[in-house]
């Protein structure tokens, strides 16, 4: 069974070298509810000399062993889907509907996909005389955030397992628990020693340890761009294969032939999902100016049909938990004040704590309108239930403001017409963007432009990523 007091390396549940702990917090009532080992160099050191003691045999291990190892992962994630949502319901703060789809199921649809895709992926190719090989680049160090903690870590894992790496992670320390039940799936299921490693800690310490080890083929991070460009740096002095799933700020064009009630309810269900605490979030609507009365009344209709409330009671798609976090609730409302300060119009809600929740991360859902594209608010990310309305002239003024950040992770365009929209997605810079309300595919690819990002999560091109390619260049005959 996990043992939230040690680390999982090797195969077995070691104890930590060092004697500090971590206090996991419940977002909604804010009781310790578990303490996990604040790791210390030495022993992500430890973790990453199993992940490469066990690199050679998992490496030589056949195509088809790996991804039934993977399936049998799935298999067993889905076994304990209600415990992780659970878990994360009160870590995190997702509300309990909402958790049990993306927090509870999303990480074993992930890792099946990828059992899935091991069986038809083009490892090996002819060009001319060469023969070109893509095989495991090593032992990889994979550092996720705390919003959705342990689907980020599947959309990790299992691709590096199918390519034949190693993997040494480190949670958030914000979020860990649910690492812990991968952990001991991972031990039911036989995995072999030193495949998966597991070691808590911070970023600054176990993190960069981990980054900064020569024997650290590759690090996959997800998590903020503060700390992604952190990361870059470190693995340049080492020329280190690098993934980066960072920050986004990402617009929803509600173009001008749009229903306005259709179109902003589809633009909350991103706004506000996971209370605010989604890399894709839709934080910025641009609406058309000739409308914008219109919007803006129907924004403040939907935003307060949202309910803040304890999330483990939520049963419908409305409820608004906490945040994560002291330290996420008090950047938001920062923010927040920030918006007032800076002109914007408060249409509902504000820094305040919601009537009748003494405890608790919270924020109520906000929506800001009269905001500039060239605010505080329009151009960093909040991670809160925070809306910003910004009104645009035509197309092209739309695409121009949707563009005009640091960030390109992800977008959203609604019309009547569904070409229209497709015509002015295409000029998004924008990893992904979804038309007519927020879509999911585990096997499209994920990943940012610009600051957004380096790489794509997710179906074949996340299972690249941990790729190397060898080419062999064979004489004919
Ligand atoms: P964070 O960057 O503070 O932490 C993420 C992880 O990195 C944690 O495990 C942390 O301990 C570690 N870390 C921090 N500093 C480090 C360092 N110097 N070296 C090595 N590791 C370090 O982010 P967070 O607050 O946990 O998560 C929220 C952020 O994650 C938001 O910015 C959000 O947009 C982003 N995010 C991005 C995606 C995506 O796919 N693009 C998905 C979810 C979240």
């Amino acid at each position: 069974m996990a043992d939230h007091s040690k680390f999982y390396i090797d195969g077995a549940w070691v104890a930590p070298k060092g004697t500090g702990t971590i206090d996991v917090i419940n977002a909604t009532t804010e009781a310790v509810i578990a303490s996990v080992p604040e790791g210390t160099p030495e022993d992500a050191a430890v973790a990453v000399a199993a992940a490469k003691a066990a690199l050679p045999g998992w490496r030589a291990t056949s195509l088809d062993e790996r991804a039934k190892y993977v399936q049998r992962l799935s298999e067993g994630l889905m076994a304990r889907a209600g415990e992780i949502a659970e878990s994360v319901t009160a870590e995190v703060g997702t509300p309990a509907p909402f958790s049990q789809i993306a927090q509870g199921n999303l990480p074993w649809m992930m890792t099946s996909s990828y059992a899935e895709i091991a069986n038809s992926f083009p490892f090996e190719e002819q060009i001319d005389n060469s023969l070109v090989i893509r095989e495991g680049v090593g032992v990889v160090a994979c550092i996720t955030p705390w919003n959705y903690p342990l689907h980020q870590v599947t959309a990790k894992l299992a691709p590096a397992l199918v390519a034949g790496c190693t993997v040494v992670l480190k949670p958030s320390e914000v979020a860990p628990l649910t690492a812990y039940i991968l952990a001991d799936v991972i031990d039911e299921i036989g995995l072999p020693a030193g495949v998966f490693n597991l070691v808590t800690g911070t970023g600054p310490v176990v993190g960069e340890a981990l980054v900064t080890n020569p024997d650290v083929a590759m690090v996959s991070f997800t998590g903020s761009t503060r700390a992604g460009k952190r990361i870059m740096e470190l693995c340049s002095q080492q020329v280190k294969k690098v993934a980066l799933e960072l920050g986004g700020k990402s617009p929803f064009i509600i173009l001008d032939d749009s229903p306005a009630e259709d179109a902003v309810r589809a633009g909350f269900q991103s706004t506000f999902q996971n209370n605010g605490q989604t890399c894709i979030a839709w934080t910025r609507f641009l609406v058309p100016e000739s409308r914008k009365d219109e919007f803006v009344t129907v924004a403040r209709e939907v935003a307060e049909s949202y309910t803040a409330m304890d999330p483990a009671q939520a049963t419908d798609f409305n409820a608004v938990g906490p945040l994560a976090s002291k330290a996420q609730q008090d950047r938001v409302r920062s923010y927040i004040a920030k918006g007032i300060e800076e002109g914007a119009t408060l249409v509902t809600g504000g820094p305040e704590q919601p009537e009748g929740l003494e405890k608790g991360f919270f924020i109520k859902p906000t929506v800001f309108a009269d905001v500039t594209n060239d605010m505080t608010i329009a151009q960093e990310e909040i991670f809160g239930p925070v809306l910003s309305i910004i009104t645009y002239k035509d197309d092209d003024d739309a695409v121009r403001i949707a563009n005009d950040v640091d960030y390109g992770l992800h977008a959203g365009v609604y019309s009547a017409d569904r070409d229209r929209a497709v015509k002015v997605a295409r000029r998004i810079e924008a990893g992904q963007v979804d038309i007519n309300g927020p879509q999911f595919n585990v096997k499209a690819p994920f990943g940012g432009y610009k600051q957004s990002g380096l790489g794509r999560e997710y179906g074949t091109y996340g299972l690249a990523e941990f790729l190397e390619v060898k080419s062999l260049q064979i004489p004919l005959g």
